[in-house]
């Protein structure tokens, strides 16, 4: 097959927090990688911005070097690391200072080029970098902001976030990254739910039985306790990532694949999502085991609190109001410390009305897998004859199409999500990204859960490291009937 890769128009990028760990890790990276498949332009311009006062050399050893270990060893076919990094730049800036902001209005004064500002940085300096980027005279219609995440840790500290970057933006120019939206898997979810005849007449509630949704991580807290034990995994997981994938897989149709026709549908799901009721969520801890690491942690010495009751598991239960999904319960399962890592969503769908066969033929149902990571791709369960003589038994095989033996090598080669959203920065397009309305009706579902667990003084439950979570979680699916798919590579 192949590969189509477009290049996109001259632009000048500031990655504000250009020296951070996510630059490091992702965002350079990934843009040395979109260089290297041939999509960046060589008038392009990278800036680096961040309090560190090192120049463009010291800035651009430090992209080699991030390149090098994050890069994820791929063949640059249209130049090399040296010409990379002479379309690197950097400027020592303050966020809330005035040192640097002449340097960088000088740089990005030439007019006719796509301008774009990453905010990787801290949330508590996103209105600041807006407020100044519009004193600067940088903040013009077309210049887009990208903003990470967390966007707000509840309704009010979101609504005053989007309020603060609307006294400066337009939201057309506000690309609000969900990382997962940028996943090439679960745009392919959006491929077979609307490119396909198959599926859509059966994707609604006289059909589906449950829709279940797990997002399982090994690590645990690592190095960000001191965040992610103010956050949680309801705030870090289920009200971004987890939510974004419900949407997607439980949206009516679009008119057109375009940002607000797509961003409307997903709102309208966010809003007919009943609230979760008590015995509907369960919370959990890791516990000290070993695992990965030797003697790692439990989640209370990692993140240095002997009474955390912050959780780092989350399985839920919730319905969608609507005519499509009346009835068909969804369940979201996300944690640290699993047994594997694993993303993947999967719609159970009903038994047949009427079995004509024998009894012992057993119960069977269609079970469409989509993995979103590792091994990438879509598995449908289909009921068929177990081969041989001896009677009409049943038994289920998957029909497997792994992106990377389907598709080959660019199935294998997939563009990182990083890469792929601020591609999408650059040629304008919004539709993989959050817009406000969407964030803050995601908040208003989420923030009673919280609130019902601190009026309640509500302690999560232990589970092992290494396990799939506290035993109250199987309890969750079993009560209803139904198990939790395995957790597996
Ligand atoms: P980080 O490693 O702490 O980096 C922060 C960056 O901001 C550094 O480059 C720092 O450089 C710069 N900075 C701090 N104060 C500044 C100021 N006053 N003016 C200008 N620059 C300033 O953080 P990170 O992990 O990269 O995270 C960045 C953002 O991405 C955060 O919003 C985070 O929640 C989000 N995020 C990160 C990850 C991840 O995996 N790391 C994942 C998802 C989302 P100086 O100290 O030199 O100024």
């Amino acid at each position: 097959m192949v590969s189509r890769v477009i290049p996109v128009d001259p632009f000048d990028l500031v990655i504000f927090g250009g020296t951070g760990d996510l630059a490091r890790r992702k965002i350079l990276p990934g843009l040395f990688r979109r260089f290297c498949a041939g999509q960046m332009p060589p008038e392009a311009r990278i800036i680096g911005a961040a309090r560190s006062d090192i120049d463009v050399a010291a800035f651009r050893a430090m992209v080699a070097e991030a390149t090098q270990e994050f890069g994820g060893g791929f063949t640059c076919e249209t130049g090399t690391l040296e010409a990379f990094l002479e379309q690197i730049d950097y400027v020592a800036i303050d966020a809330r200072g005035d040192q640097g902001w002449a340097e960088l209005q000088e740089k990005m004064s030439g007019k006719g080029r796509v301008e774009a500002y990453y905010f990787s940085v801290s949330p508590a300096l996103f209105g600041d970098l807006a407020e100044r980027l519009q004193k600067w005279g940088m903040a013009d219609q077309d210049a887009r902001i990208v903003v990470e995440k967390p966007f707000g840790r509840d309704l009010e500290t979101a609504q005053t976030l989007n309020a603060t970057l609307a006294t400066y933006f337009d939201e057309h120019q506000i690309y609000r990254i969900d990382h997962y939206l940028g996943k090439e898997t679960v745009q392919n979810l959006m491929a077979v739910r609307f490119g396909n005849m198959l599926f859509e007449p059966l994707w609604n509630a006289q059909y589906v039985d449950h829709i279940q949704i797990t997002v399982a991580e090994t690590v645990g807290v690592g190095g960000r306790g001191e965040y992610y034990d103010k956050s949680g995994a309801m705030r870090d997981m289920v009200q971004n990532h987890l939510m974004q994938l419900l949407c997607l897989i439980a949206m009516e149709p679009p008119a057109r694949f375009d940002p607000d026709a797509v961003r409307d549908e997903k709102l309208k799901v966010i809003r007919a999502l009943d609230p979760v009721l008590p015995h509907h969520i369960i919370r959990g801890q890791y516990q000290a085991e070993p695992m990965n690491e030797a003697n790692a942690p439990g989640y209370r010495t990692a993140v240095g609190d002997a009474r955390s009751r912050t959780e780092s598991f989350i399985a839920l239960k919730t319905h969608i109001s609507n005519w499509r999904w009346a009835g068909t319960p969804f369940y979201l399962r996300t944690g640290k410390r699993m047994s594997a890592r694993s993303s993947e969503i999967t719609v159970v769908f009903k038994e047949t009305p009427h079995s004509i066969f024998a009894e012992d033929a057993g119960r069977h149902r269609n079970v469409l897998s989509i993995r979103l990571q590792p091994n990438e791709g879509i598995t449908l369960g289909v009921t068929i004859k177990e081969p041989g003589p001896g009677g009409m038994r049943l038994v289920d095989v998957p029909l497997d199409m792994t992106f990377a033996d389907a598709l080959g090598e660019e199935g294998a080669d997939q563009v990182d999500a990083y890469e792929r959203l601020i591609m999408d920065v650059i040629r304008g397009n919004q539709t993989l990204f959050m817009r406000g309305d969407e964030v803050e009706a995601a908040w208003a579902w989420t923030d009673p859960i919280i609130e019902g667990w601190e009026a309640r003084n509500d302690v999560p439950k232990p589970y092992d490291s290494g396990s799939d979570g506290p035993t109250d979680s199987t309890e969750l699916m079993r009560r209803d009937g139904r198990e939790w798919r395995k957790v597996s590579l």
